[in-house]
């Protein structure tokens, strides 16, 4: 078994799309490392090729480890000994396995020992480790912190930590606190400067961290004595082997047991500053979470499709009424729809992460020298894009994992209810991804300014000036009108002039333009590939047509006397 090899048209179609060529050339800056590196493409068909070796060696271990670990992951997982966190066996396994493979420092440039990969093939592979399990996707995707080193951290800091990374240290995010959990304003973890010792200390709790037992830790902290806000908060990076993290408790779970989440307390834990004080929440935490909320998108996507495999396979094999279930039209109905749900949100994932690519990209170039202006009206489209698309997936991604794993246990019946199938744990492994990293409303409160500026809008008007085959040109026009629909309701939404009725509406409104965004996105999947889209696509235009119509109902009933008493 493979998990790349049994996907592989639709994994290679992300990695053939158009943009792909010039992301990679500008990732290997022209091809010119190949002087430095003996093992650096020379062009994008030898880059491709080293990406697909690699792929195939991810797929080839998650399917025949890691999924066959997932059980054993989950039964035991990590415990707590003497104040420090021991990974379940078979994680510690997962993890020497995926070190010895070279398979950290994925997207880390080759002077730090990374592989240089883009961020959209660094996806790609997140995309099949999370479906083997997401709990260990969560200790192996933090190596994506280091991103937040390599961006904003000294040339010392990125040379002391970033080869470690890639080496197999693992990372952790510490934000969130008991009193500040989705308001990351109001994080109070202290941070003080000895002027003897020209270092920095903290003091505090943080709570709910993944691998909170890390090596090396990110930690947002309250700098600016007296203040309130997030302009008194810097990011810091705290070294496990340096003393002062304890671990108070590992959490017990719904769900991704093997990954540990944890309370920590810092006592005088010596730290160092990452980047400008100040700046922590506003800048460095805002890039390090759009990078964090890509990922959950891609543990949902992964996730989406376990789920479905689960489900079909199953679908297939039992019987009930003398023949296979697959062939009762409630069930394949199940089935169908979770594939089209699947696919609709990976042609999204991957249009946000070409867009985040190019955005990074376009970012790193200004830093080698100073761009054109051009190129940087290109630089400022591509990170709008980006901010704009990145709260869409992270919400509508994490929805529909969801409801996969919900019809997956359903299409398996009383079975799906037990331990024994892998269903039963993908369905408590969703539930987490519409919480983590932002609940679903916090990326409704992080999406709705390019719906009111009309943003979605363009961007949708983008993606439909495409030819289409002629088949697929009756559902062009459907996906049009949908888009007319989501339009018109955000004019009337407009119309009450009113903040509270704009936030009341938002969700509908989000949903709206998620639904009409992947339509249009599938669509320009399927028109480049009719055979390995066409049937989701029609699938998924039904499905959306009936959300947008339901939610342009729902506001065109609105009126702002709903408001009042709401909680009555
Ligand atoms: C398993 C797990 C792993 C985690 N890993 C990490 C980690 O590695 N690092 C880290 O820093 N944190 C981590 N977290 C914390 C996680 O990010 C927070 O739990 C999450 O952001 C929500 O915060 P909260 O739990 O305090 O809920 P609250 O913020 O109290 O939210 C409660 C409810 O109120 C809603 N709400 C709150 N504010 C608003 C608003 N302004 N508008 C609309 N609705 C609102 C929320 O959507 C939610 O429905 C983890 C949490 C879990 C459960």
């Amino acid at each position: 078994m493979n998990y790349y090899t049994d996907n592989k048209k639709v994994l290679r179609h992300y990695l053939s799309h158009p943009l792909m060529k010039r992301i990679v050339a500008m990732q290997e800056r022209g091809y010119t490392q190949a002087a430095q590196y003996n093992y650096a493409p020379v062009d994008f068909d030898e880059a491709v090729e080293g990406y697909e070796k690699v792929l195939e060696l991810v797929g080839e271990l998650c399917a025949e480890v890691i999924a066959p670990n997932a059980m054993e992951v989950e039964k035991e997982g990590p415990v707590l000994q003497d104040g420090r966190v021991v990974y379940a066996p078979a994680t510690q396994r997962n993890l020497d396995l995926f070190r010895k493979a070279g398979l950290m420092g994925i997207s880390l440039p080759r002077e730090y020992g990374g592989l240089n990969f883009p961020r959209t093939v660094f996806i790609l592979i997140e995309d099949i480790v999370s479906r083997a399990d997401a709990a260990f996707g969560n200790l192996w995707g933090l190596q994506d912190c280091a991103e937040t080193i390599h961006s904003f951290g000294s040339e010392e800091q990125r040379r002391r930590y970033l080869p470690r990374i890639s080496a197999g240290e693992t990372m952790s995010m510490d934000l969130t606190e008991p009193d500040a959990g989705s308001d990351l304003q109001s994080v109070r973890l202290k941070a003080t400067y000895s002027e003897e010792e020209g270092c920095w200390y903290l003091d505090g709790v943080k709570r709910f961290i993944t691998n909170g037992d890390a090596d090396v830790h990110l930690v947002l902290a309250r700098s600016e004595e007296g203040s309130v806000d997030g302009r008194g908060l810097s990011l810091f990076i705290v070294e496990k082997e340096c003393g002062g993290i304890h671990i108070r408790r590992i959490e017990e779970k719904m769900g991704i047991h093997g990954s540990p989440t944890c309370e920590i307390v810092f006592k005088h834990a010596r730290a160092e500053l990452c980047g400008s004080r100040r700046m922590g929440l506003i800048k460095y935490v805002m890039a390090l979470m759009n990078g964090a909320r890509l990922g959950i998108a891609t543990q949902s996507v992964g996730l989406a499709q376990a789920a479905y495999n689960e489900a079909y396979t199953f679908a297939h094999s039992r019987k009930q009424f003398g023949k296979e279930i697959i062939n009762f039209a409630p069930v394949y109905e199940m089935v169908g729809t979770m594939k089209a749900r699947l696919d609709a949100s990976r042609s999204l994932l991957y249009e946000t992460s070409r867009n985040v690519d190019m955005s990074g990209q376009f970012t790193a170039l200004a830093a080698e020298r100073p761009l054109t202006p051009e190129e940087r009206n290109e630089s400022k489209l591509f990170a709008k894009k980006a901010d704009a698309l990145t709260p869409i997936v992270k919400g509508i991604g994490s929805e529909i994992a969801n409801l996969n794993a919900y019809d997956c246990v359903q299409v398996h019946g009383g079975s799906g209810y037990m331990r024994d199938y892998v269903c039963e744990r993908l369905y408590r492994d969703a539930r987490i991804t519409s919480i983590y990293e932002g609940t679903t409303q916090l990326q409704v409160v992080a999406a709705i300014r390019y719906a009111t500026s009309g943003f979605y809008s363009q961007l949708l008007d983008e993606y439909m000036a495409i030819d289409v085959p002629e088949a697929l040109a009756p559902l062009r026009d459907r996906i049009a009108a949908m888009v007319e629909r989501y339009k018109s309701a955000i004019e009337r939404v407009q119309s009450f002039g009113c903040q509270e009725s704009l936030d009341l509406l938002s969700r509908r409104i989000y949903e709206m333009a998620a639904y009409c965004i992947m339509a249009a996105l599938l669509l320009a999947d399927a028109a480049a590939d009719e055979e390995l889209f066409a049937a989701s696509l029609h699938r998924f235009v039904a499905l959306a047509e009936a959300l947008v119509a339901g939610h342009a109902t729902y506001v065109a009933g609105y009126t702002p006397e709903m408001i009042k008493n709401y909680d009555k």
